[in-house]
Order: structure tokens, then C-alpha cells, then sequence
């Protein structure tokens, strides 16, 4: 995967100054604006700011938080350049996955597994859908690129067959951030991303994320977020820029440094032992570098352009073995989540029920490879021996 060349849209000079024309005075990093209203100016005619003629992408000035800030306004730049598209900010990924729903309001929506939050949001709209927020469409396939088995689905397989209904195909590339995987290149109507995951970075934010298309797309979803209520927070959309600058760094590291864990664990898959991993322990690893090719030849390669997903998953022998795997590392941290700079572990059946109760979900963060390799085979060698076991 290295010798892959990065998608021209993320480039580090993109990250760095995309929002250039935002800054203000000799200020070399952005200042954090909490500020919720913004003083007015005197008009000769006082007629209140009509939506119509006013450009939010380009605001000439901010009128009220809820509506548009600068520091948001920067983020949004950055990532509609990195995602190839007109990117809108959320309160967090779910207020991204509702305004999706708002936005199509979809008769019927075709979804399987993925995110389980999002199931709640499906099932938690109100009925009262038709309430014309949004543009009615027909049918809605959502499809999460990366698989709970952390496998990559065929984004284009999925763009055709829903086109082919008159519908719209909704990607959520959380997973495989740019400048991993471009879904509109593969035929995806609208991408979602949870940014608190790779675009936050750091494990300390909360927003979402909606590429469209069109300006026009991003009008709407703008007018919709507005009387939604689902702005991201001032603090919050600091954080995110400031977390932007570095994607370009982080993701590939955390995608090689997943690619090197995962290839390592699987030759001790089918419980074999190997490099100093116990026998008996690992059954099997799951990670798109390892899917090889499908009956239908796809090949994941071709659409994770830029490296494979920096999560993976493994599925122990045993789910004692995976309760107690996540509470016996030193750099690994017992958590749900991904994306951040630190490595997370976590049996996914403590957050997700439906999970099955050995697997183990690995989020790679930026630590030394070694380092990370040391710590697992020191853990499992320690959990096959019955008088640790808490
Ligand atoms: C975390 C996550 C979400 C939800 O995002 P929040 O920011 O936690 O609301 C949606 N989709 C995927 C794939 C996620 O991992």
C-alpha cells in the first residue's frame, strides 16, 4: 500500500491552508470565537438579512451562532476541499446521520448491520417524515464502506443497484477517512463521517459531518441544520480544525501501523502460535487488507486508495479471553471509540449487544509499531495463564 499515491484532494498544503482566506490580521492560528451573536451593523434600510441573496458558505459577516461562526466556517472549508464536495458540520455524527434522514426523507431506507446508533436514529424519527423539510425521494440504501467485521464493502455494487431504483446511495466512510477512500468517486450520493473519530483525532470532540455534491444540496442541508438546532459547538469546531492540519499524518501512520498488527496477528489465527503469541488464543483476524478478492472480483484495494482502514477486529477462542484482553495492555486503552492519536481496545458486546462476545474491536493509533506488537504478545501470554485471570 505505500507505494499507493495519495488522492491530489488531501494534501498537507489543503489541511494547512484551505482556510486561508478566513484568517484574520497577523493571527497565525485561528482564535477560538465562542461568541453566540454577532454585532449588527446600521443599515440605511434595516431589512432583515434574506437567506436568498446571502452566501453562508462565504458569510461577509456572522449573525448568529446557530446559523454560521467563523471557526466553523474554516472547518467546513477544509473539508469540503478534502472530501471533494461541500461539506456541512454537525453536533456529532448521529445529528449527521438525522440530517441525512431530514434531507431525503426516504420511503423506504435498506440498511444492514453497521453503526447500531444509527438504528436507534432511524427508528426514533419522528413519523411525521412527510413534514416537508426535505426533498422526498424514493429509497435510501445506507451503506457503512467499512463492515463491523471491518471489511470493505463495494461502494460502487451498491451505487448502481440503487440508481438503477431511482434512489440515493448514502455512504458512511467514518472508517476510511481521506485520504483513504473517496466515495463519490465510486458512485455515493452523499458522504456522512463521523469527525469525531479521524478528522477530531485527538479523542476529544464530538461532530458530524455531510459531504453533498452541490451548492445547492448544501443550501438546503444549511437551511435544515439551522432550524434543526444541530450546529457543532464553537470549542468543538476549534478543536477540529486544529485537528485537521495534521489528517495527513496521522491517518496513513495509523493505517500502515493497522496493516502491520493485523497481518502479524493472523499468522497466529486458527490458533496457532507464533512470535511469542500463546497458542489457543487468536481464531481469526478481520481487516480489509486481508479480504483478498470476492466472487464478484471485487477487490478492496481498488476503492481503499490511499491505505487500508486503520481499525480492525480479531475474534478470540474464548470470550473470557476477550473481556480480560482490553484490561491487560499497557498502550491499548479500554475504550469504545476510534480515530484518536492513542490505540483503543474494547470487546465490542460491552457496547454493542447484538456483538458476538469474542470479538475484539483494535482502533491504531500513532504509537511505535513495536511497541504495540510487545504489548500485545506481553498480554496474551498473560491471559492464557489461569492464575492472572481477574
Ligand atoms: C461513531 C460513529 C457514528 C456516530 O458518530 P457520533 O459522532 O458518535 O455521533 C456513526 N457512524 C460510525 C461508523 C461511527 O463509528
Amino acid at each position: 500500500m505505500t507505494s499507493k499515491t495519495m488522492h491530489q484532494r488531501l494534501t498537507g498544503t489543503v489541511l494547512v491552508h484551505g482556510d486561508d482566506e478566513f484568517a484574520h490580521g497577523s493571527e497565525v492560528a485561528p482564535s477560538i470565537s465562542v461568541t453566540s451573536t454577532f454585532r449588527a451593523p446600521l443599515t440605511e434600510d434595516n431589512i432583515p438579512l434574506n437567506p436568498e441573496d446571502f452566501d453562508f458558505r462565504n458569510p461577509t459577516r456572522h449573525v448568529y451562532s446557530r446559523c454560521t461562526q467563523n471557526v466553523s466556517t474554516r472547518a467546513e472549508h477544509v473539508l469540503s476541499k478534502i472530501n471533494g464536495g461541500y461539506a456541512m458540520t454537525y453536533a456529532s455524527g448521529l445529528a449527521a446521520s438525522y440530517a441525512a434522514l431530514v434531507y431525503f426523507h426516504p420511503k423506504r431506507i435498506a440498511i444492514s448491520g453497521g453503526y447500531h446508533g444509527f438504528h436507534n436514529t432511524i427508528a426514533k424519527r419522528p413519523s411525521t417524515q412527510q413534514a416537508k423539510l426535505g426533498e422526498s425521494c424514493c429509497s435510501v440504501i445506507y451503506v457503512e464502506t467499512i463492515t463491523e467485521r471491518l471489511e470493505t464493502r463495494d461502494i460502487k455494487f451498491y451505487a448502481d443497484k440503487v440508481h438503477a431504483a431511482g434512489g440515493k446511495l448514502v455512504v458512511d466512510s467514518t472508517f476510511a477517512p481521506p485520504p483513504l477512500q473517496y466515495p463519490f468517486k465510486w458512485g455515493a450520493d452523499m458522504v456522512l463521517h463521523s469527525g469525531s473519530k479521524y478528522f477530531g483525532g485527538h479523542s476529544d470532540l464530538l461532530c458530524g459531518v455531510l459531504v453533498a455534491q452541490t451548492g445547492e444540496e448544501w443550501k438546503t442541508l444549511w437551511t435544515h441544520r439551522t432550524f434543526l438546532g444541530s450546529m457543532m459547538g464553537s470549542l468543538e469546531s476549534w478543536l477540529l480544525l486544529r485537528s485537521l492540519r495534521t489528517l495527513h499524518l496521522r491517518v496513513p501512520r495509523q493505517s500502515e501501523s493497522a496493516e502491520g498488527l493485523a497481518r502479524w496477528l493472523s499468522l497466529a489465527a486458527g490458533g496457532k502460535a507464533y512470535d511469542g503469541i500463546p497458542a489457543g488464543v487468536i481464531d481469526k483476524v478481520w481487516h480489509s487488507s486481508l479480504q483478498g478478492t470476492d466472487g464478484r472480483g471485487f477487490n478492496p484495494e481498488v476503492q481503499l486508495e490511499g491505505g487500508w482502514n486503520p481499525t480492525f477486529s480479531i475474534f478470540l477462542t474464548d470470550p473470557e479471553y476477550a473481556r480480560l484482553l482490553p484490561h491487560s495492555l499497557k498502550y491499548f486503552i479500554p475504550a469504545t471509540s476510534l480515530g484518536g492519536v492513542e490505540s483503543l481496545i474494547e470487546q465490542r458486546s460491552s457496547v454493542d449487544p447484538t456483538a458476538d462476545p469474542r470479538l475484539v474491536r483494535i482502533s491504531v493509533g500513532v504509537e511505535d509499531l513495536e511497541d504495540l506488537k510487545s504489548d500485545l504478545r506481553r498480554a496474551f501470554q498473560e491471559i492464557v495463564r489461569p492464575q492472572t485471570r481477574l
